[in-house]
């Protein structure tokens, strides 16, 4: 490699929000990338135990969702609640919501409508 040539960015940067909730499956990170306008682009989701991958293919068609010029957020996040977990369901400690999909919902809602405060959400 040269050093003198400039390193060639593969990624876009891009501004993003990361929100640490609790689930069924434990704690659950949701990043949401923004495009230039500030709408949510894309969404990645990491959680330690449980459903990583169902939460990640989730998050990959949210994105490819969000990434076309429909952007349907809130029919997206209406079928994202309607999915209940019994991991949620039966924790004996406080979650965010009654799954991970539905805490996946209340995230990118309070990411776009800030103001509105889902302390109970279900
Ligand atoms: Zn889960």
């Amino acid at each position: 490699m040269n050093p003198k040539q400039p390193i060639k960015m593969t990624i876009e940067s891009r501004k993003s929000i990361c929100y640490k909730r609790m689930s069924g499956c434990g704690n659950l990170y949701i990043t949401i990338g923004e495009d230039e306008s500030g709408a949510p682009y894309e969404i990645f989701v990491q959680n330690a135990n449980g459903c990583t991958s169902m939460t990640n293919t989730f998050a990959r068609y949210i994105s490819n969702d969000l990434k076309e010029q429909t952007r349907d957020l809130p029919k997206i996040i209406k079928n994202l609640r309607k999915v209940p977990c019994a991991a949620c369901i039966k924790k004996n400690s406080p979650v965010d919501g009654k799954s991970c999909c539905h805490i996946m919902a209340d995230v990118l809602e309070r990411y776009v409508k800030p103001e509105k405060m889902l302390d109970s959400p279900f």
